[in-house]
């Protein structure tokens, strides 16, 4: 199906090949391909209205205005891009100027969000290869966490100089590029800063990290322009780095997360130069900071592709920096029907266009671990409840060295977890008890998928499936004798004030030990 769509779109670009020309770019020289719709095949009505306006209106202004990035990838491939970005010749300032619901964002790397209706849309201005260095989105993830999103987006924006040295209007000429030559040295306290942070539209296209993504769409003309042979690695299905692979993971290691996930999201094979430096990088990994680190590998758990693109990480070796215990999950009989279960059910969700919630993933793949940490602390003659609380700060903090899963997660991870023993118990107190937990379907949905993966009692899940839509009269006929009726209720802990209710409420209930639980 996508084969027939790429030949729909590419079939005629050769006979009818659009325009073409030789761009210099330092000692590098590029060749831009220019593709007419009928090479291309995109539909206008495809882009966003507010990415449509938002370009019409720079160039009306007289800059240029380009759809670039994942959005021109994804229509190429007959995909529905997740949001649109822009790259223009405009500088922040006049960007802002010509859209009053816009604001500047990030102090580094500013670039502008401009909102129309209900979308906002990231406006770049075109970002000099100067910068041999290459300003990262790491540091900008670093100085600017509130940022921090629209910062890796934005890999490309420029630095931070003043808004007059910025001012520099570069009127819209056509099909010529001209390099901004250095823009400025210092600031006005004697700063230094970068030369050139500005660029040309060639010099934003071999900034960005594949050529798949260096694309440039001018909706006006509905023409996609192409210095970097973009089009036939995508035709190609390939994920080509854009220049040296090496220099580039070196500038910037979370390349190497974004070729495994764009590889594994969108079925491409990695090209083997671009795939090679990576088992010998791949600890550089270590140095990027991990909110950023966080930030990545959500993006690719919440893909639509998880499970793909899990196992590309794991094939490359790049799990070791983020997610080690991948290894054992997949490696181990137990664990793997379990997680590729929870991968594969997340990835319907998202096709489905349902929420996901990364604490409930998050829940899934340390699960086996926890139980295992708990039953060691068990078999050390540790009392259930208190291996069980003990494991999940362990499993937790273990992650914690690589990922950096943030603390705001712990709660309702854990909540999952202690949750998990109480299906277990259905009597006529525990059961309703059970029901009125606010987090019970989540906490029922874990316990599902346990079952459906062989990892808890199917008869049991198929009980609280019924249960819990039943009539209160039904109800009282499914309930079975209380477990232990005589035994008498441990006297309730004093309130110590820290952790939530909901797990506190946990230290009364007795709960059997994991993971010995039959219906
Ligand atoms: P997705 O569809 O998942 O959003 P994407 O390619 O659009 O994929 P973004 O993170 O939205 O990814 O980045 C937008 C664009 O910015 C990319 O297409 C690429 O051109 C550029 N880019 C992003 N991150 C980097 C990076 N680390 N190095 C170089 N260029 C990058
Ligand atoms: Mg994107």
């Amino acid at each position: 199906m996508i084969k027939k769509l790429i030949q729909k779109v590419f079939g005629g670009a050769k006979s009818r090949s659009g325009a073409a020309r030789s761009v210099k770019v330092g000692a590098q020289s590029h060749e831009l391909r220019i593709y007419r719709q009928a090479e291309h095949g995109i539909d206008r009505r495809d882009i966003s209205e507010a990415a449509l306006r938002i370009c019409e209106g720079l160039q009306q202004a007289g800059y240029e205005a380009f759809v670039v990035g994942g959005a021109v990838r994804d229509l190429l491939l007959g995909r529905h891009p997740k949001d649109f970005d822009i790259a223009t010749s405009a500088t922040p300032e006049q960007v802002r100027q010509i859209f009053r619901r816009s604001r500047i964002i990030g102090r580094r790397f500013r670039i502008v969000h401009v909102m129309f209706g209900p979308e906002t849309i990231e406006v770049t201005t075109f970002r000099g290869a100067g910068d041999a260095s290459g300003a990262l989105a790491s540091e900008a993830a670093d100085t600017e966490p509130e940022t921090n999103t629209s910062a890796q987006t934005n890999e490309l924006a420029p630095d931070d100089i003043e808004s007059e040295q910025r001012s520099r209007r570069r009127p819209r000429d056509g099909r010529r590029n001209l390099p901004l030559g250095p823009v400025s040295q210092a600031d006005e306290h004697g700063r230094l800063l970068r030369d050139n942070v500005f660029g040309s539209q060639e010099e934003d296209a071999i900034r960005r990290d594949f050529t798949m993504n260096a694309l440039f769409y001018d909706p006006s003309r509905q023409e996609i322009w192409d210095y970097v042979s973009g089009v036939p690695d995508i035709q190609k299905k390939r994920v080509v780095m854009i220049g040296d692979p090496i220099e580039r993971y070196r500038e910037d290691p979370v390349r190497m997360l974004r070729a495994a996930r764009l590889a594994g999201k969108l079925g491409f094979a990695i090209d083997a130069a671009t795939m090679k430096p990576i088992a010998e990088l791949s600890p550089l990994l270590e140095n990027v900071p991990s909110a950023r680190l966080f930030d990545e590998m959500l993006k690719l758990l919440l893909s639509g592709h998880s499970l793909l693109c899990i196992e590309k990480l794991h094939a490359l070796g790049l799990h070791q920096q983020l997610l080690p215990v991948i290894d054992s999950l997949l490696n181990n009989e137990e664990s793997r029907p379990f997680v590729t279960l929870a991968l594969q059910r997340t990835d319907q969700r998202i096709a489905d266009d349902k929420g996901v919630s990364p604490a409930f993933l998050f829940a899934a793949l340390f699960w086996f671990p926890m139980q295992k940490r708990q039953q060691a602390l068990e078999a050390g003659s540790m009392r259930t409840l208190q291996a069980m609380h003990e494991a999940m700060d362990d499993a937790l903090e273990m992650q914690r060295k690589t990922l950096a899963i943030p603390r705001r997660f712990d709660v309702m991870i854990k909540e999952l977890w202690l949750a998990q023993p109480r299906f277990l118990q259905r009597s006529q107190a525990k059961a309703h008890r059970t029901l009125s937990h606010p987090r019970f379907r989540a906490c029922y949905d874990f316990f599902e998928l346990r079952a459906a993966a062989g990892d808890a009692s199917t008869e049991v899940a198929e009980w609280w499936e019924k249960f819990q839509f039943a009539d209160e009269d039904v109800r009282e006929t499914m309930l079975l004798p209380d477990d232990d009726p005589k035994k008498k209720r441990r006297r309730k802990r004093k309130k110590t004030g820290d952790g939530p209710d909901t797990i506190k409420q946990q230290d009364d209930i007795e709960l059997p030990s994991l993971p010995t639980e039959t219906a």
